[in-house]
C-alpha cells in the first residue's frame, strides 16, 4: 500500500463501537478486544440522543494528543477529524451511514499516514478528542451540537432567510394523491409532511413562510382542472408577493430501479438556476442520493411564478428503498432540512453577492 510514513507507524483499529443507546444496559460496550483487530466494524455510536455523537478508535500503540485534530467549517456544516501517523490494516468502508440526528453523513479516508473522518452535521457542532485510557491507545471524538449563533439557526439554516417571504408548495393533495409507491405510500402525503417541516425550520430561522396547502386538500377546489389547480398555487406566491417559490414532489417512473434527487427550474432570470443549484447541493449534502442536478423544465408553476422558483423531486417514490426513506420520519426530516437549508443558502448567497457588488470596504 502506501510507503513508510516518517512518523512511527501505529496500526489503528478504528471501530465505531455500536453503543446502541445504552438502553437499560448500563456500561460501555466499547472497543473491546485485542488492538490488533484492525478491521472496520462499521456502525456508529450515538449515546446521548440527538445532541451528541461519538466515534471511538483503539490503536496498538500510544497516540499522542498532538496527532489528533478537529476542525469545523460552519459554512458547510462540516466537521473534519484527523489522526496523524497511522496506518490501517484493513480497507475502510468509505462512506458510513451514521443513523444520527446530529451527523447526517460520514466519510472515512486514509491519506498518506493520516486518517481523515469527515462528518456533515445537522446544525452547528464542535468536537473534542478524549483519551479513554492511560497510555493513549483508546480515544473518542465527542461531537456535540452547539447552540445557535448569530448566523445560523440551531439546525444550521442560514439566518439570511430572516424576513424573507417564501412559499412552499407541497405538490398534489385532495382529489389528486400524486404518485403511489410500491408499498402504497402516497406522494401527496409525503410532500405535505416534508413541506410542513420545511416551514417550521425556515420560521425558526426567521423566515416569513406560507404553504399553498396545510392539509390533504385541493388548493383551488375539488374537481378543478390541472391548470386551475396549478394557477391557484402560483397565485399564493404572486399575490403576496413572495421572494421565492419552492414546490415539493416525489418522482416516479415505471422502472423500480430509477433513483435519486433532482431539482427543476425555468430560466426566467439567473436566480432560478441559483435557487435550483442551492437546493441540489443541500440535498446532496444531507441525503447523498444520486444527484441528477438542477435541470431546466417548463412546469407550469415554474413558468408562471413571478419570482425565482424551483421544483424539487426529492427521490423516487417508485423505488422501494427510496419510498421507505420518503415515508420514514428520519428521512422526511432530512429532506425537509435539506430543502430549508437550500432555500436559506440561496438568500445567504444573495446577501453576499450584494455585499460584493457594493464593495463592503473590508480588507479581512
Ligand atoms: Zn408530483
Amino acid at each position: 500500500m502506501s510507503g513508510n510514513p516518517v512518523l512511527p507507524k501505529i496500526r489503528l483499529a478504528v471501530r465505531l463501537a455500536a453503543l446502541l443507546l445504552l438502553a437499560g444496559s448500563g456500561g460501555c460496550a466499547a472497543a473491546a478486544g485485542p488492538p490488533v483487530a484492525v478491521s472496520w466494524i462499521g456502525g456508529q455510536s450515538m449515546i446521548f440522543g440527538e445532541d451528541e455523537f461519538t466515534l471511538l478508535f483503539s490503536a496498538d500503540g500510544p497516540v499522542s494528543a498532538r496527532k489528533l485534530a478537529a476542525e469545523y467549517d460552519d459554512r458547510q456544516a462540516r466537521l473534519t477529524l484527523t489522526v496523524d501517523g497511522v496506518e490501517l490494516a484493513s480497507p475502510l468502508p468509505g462512506r458510513v451511514e451514521p443513523g444520527s440526528r446530529l451527523v447526517s453523513r460520514l466519510w472515512l479516508a486514509v491519506d498518506d499516514g493520516r486518517l481523515v473522518i469527515t462528518l456533515s452535521t445537522v446544525g452547528l457542532a464542535a468536537a473534542e478528542w478524549l483519551r479513554l485510557d492511560d497510555d493513549g491507545r483508546r480515544w473518542a471524538a465527542i461531537v456535540r451540537r452547539l447552540p445557535e449563533d448569530g448566523g445560523y439557526s440551531r439546525q444550521g439554516v442560514s439566518k439570511a432567510v430572516k424576513g424573507q417571504r417564501i412559499v412552499v408548495d407541497p405538490g398534489h393533495g385532495g382529489s389528486d394523491c400524486g404518485a403511489i409507491g410500491p408499498d402504497g405510500i402516497r406522494e401527496a402525503d409525503v410532500n405535505l409532511a416534508v413541506g410542513l417541516k420545511v416551514v417550521e425550520l425556515l420560521r425558526d430561522a426567521g423566515g416569513d413562510v406560507r404553504l399553498t396547502r396545510t392539509a390533504d386538500v385541493d388548493v383551488c377546489r375539488p374537481g378543478a382542472s390541472d391548470s386551475e389547480e396549478l394557477a391557484a398555487r402560483v397565485a399564493v406566491a404572486n399575490n403576496w408577493p413572495a421572494a421565492v417559490f419552492v414546490s415539493v414532489h416525489c418522482d416516479a417512473v415505471d422502472r423500480a430501479g430509477a433513483n435519486g434527487q433532482g431539482t427543476f427550474y425555468y430560466p426566467k432570470q439567473t436566480d432560478d438556476l441559483i435557487l435550483a443549484n442551492s437546493l441540489c447541493d443541500s440535498l446532496d449534502d444531507l441525503l447523498g442520493l444520486s444527484n441528477r442536478g438542477g435541470r431546466e423544465a417548463g412546469f407550469y408553476v415554474l413558468r408562471h411564478t413571478a419570482m425565482p422558483a424551483a421544483l424539487v423531486e426529492m427521490a423516487f417514490i417508485s423505488n422501494p428503498g427510496e419510498e421507505k426513506l420518503l415515508a420514514g420520519q428520519d428521512g422526511q426530516f432530512r429532506f425537509a432540512l435539506a430543502i430549508a437549508r437550500g432555500i436559506a443558502d440561496y438568500f445567504d448567497l444573495k446577501v453576499r453577492q450584494a455585499a460584493a457588488a457594493g464593495g463592503d470596504g473590508k480588507d479581512g
